[in-house]
């Protein structure tokens, strides 16, 4: 039976390590919050009390952890600790699913590379209703090889599986894509809210916008205007979904990126900036369609 290593067992890691242990993996768990470890011991997970000890032994290393740094220390490792790259079996494959810089995870898949391992970076789309229903998308970067080895252990926990390309691939095109998803929840949130100034239905102009050019996923799945939609968010106070604080660090890395390679990207720049701001004052633990309250609010 294959076994696999889980580190980082918090919002995300903890539902998807749940989702190898019901597709009948062996899941041995290591995370610094020992409590996050008690449940999924709960569920049948084996502990272990390091990271090098979770990975040594393991067929597949899955980390989800919170930044670059994390990842970097994790694997590789300093001159006080070893990393997981020094004490796995040469055939141990290692995938990473966490969001981070591109140049952490190519950082990376050298340090594996050198020792003969293969790593994938696999960031998520889906949030933690998709990690908890085994729905997630996995963005992946790597070579081929590691990509098919990944596909059977990411189809435990997620429903798309996609190949971005080499390594740091998958996490360019994750910032991509929730550089995009921010500029359009700003856009809508503040077409709704100048409809409603001017007399109208939240409802009635959502299904409106809809149908015609302005649709998008947010109208479709996140409206961001409280009580338009059922079991979102914004009905909800913004309570639960994706942290302001976390698209403020994808914004971040989307900014960083489009320095790299001298990108114009005027309106991703304006969105970490409005964002920024909305965490500043004390919005970053709510779901980022909160955003809808910069232009909601009367001042
Ligand atoms: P989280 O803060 O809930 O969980 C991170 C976990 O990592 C914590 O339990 C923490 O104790 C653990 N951790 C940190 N350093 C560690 C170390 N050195 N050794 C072992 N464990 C360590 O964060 P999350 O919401 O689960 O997000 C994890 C990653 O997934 C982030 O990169 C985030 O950007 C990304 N992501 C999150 C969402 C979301 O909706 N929450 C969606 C997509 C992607």
């Amino acid at each position: 039976m294959t076994t696999v290593a889980f580190i980082g067992l918090g919002n995300m890691g903890g539902p998807m390590a749940l989702n190898l242990l019901k597709a009948g993996k062996t899941v041995k768990v290591f995370d610094l919050v020992p409590e996050a470890m008690n449940q999924l011991a709960q569920q049948g997970a084996l502990t272990a009390s390091s990271a090098c000890g979770a990975a040594a032994g393991a067929d597949v290393v899955v980390t989800m952890l919170p930044a670059g740094k994390h990842v970097r220390g994790l694997y590789i490792g300093d001159t006080d600790n070893k990393g997981i790259i020094d004490v796995v079996a040469n055939d141990t494959l290692l995938i990473d699913c966490s969001t981070i810089d591109a140049d952490s995870a190519k950082t990376v898949a050298q340090a594996a590379s050198d020792k003969g391992l293969d790593f994938i970076d696999a960031p998520v789309s889906g949030g933690t209703a998709g990690a908890a229903a085994g729905t997630l998308t996995f963005i992946c970067g790597g070579s081929d090889n590691a990509y098919e080895r990944a596909h059977g252990v990411l189809s435990d926990m997620g429903a798309n599986i996609f190949h971005a390309g080499g390594p740091g691939a998958g996490q360019v095109a994750k910032i991509c894509n929730n550089m995009l998803l921010s500029v359009l929840m700003v856009a809508t949130s503040e077409s709704i809210q100048m409809g409603m100034d001017h007399g109208l239905d939240p409802s009635v102009l959502s299904e409106i916008m809809k149908v015609s050019s302005g649709g998008n996923w947010t109208l479709n799945k996140y409206n961001p205007c409280p009580d338009v939609m059922e079991n979102v968010p914004s009905s909800n106070d913004y309570q639960g979904g994706f942290m302001v604080d976390l698209m403020v660090k994808d914004l971040g890395l989307s900014q960083e990126a489009a320095l790299q390679s001298q990108s114009s990207t005027p309106m991703g720049a304006l969105a970490r900036s409005l964002y920024v701001n909305h965490a500043r004052q004390g919005n970053g633990k709510r779901d980022f369609s909160s955003i809808f309250e910069q232009f909601n609010k009367k001042g």
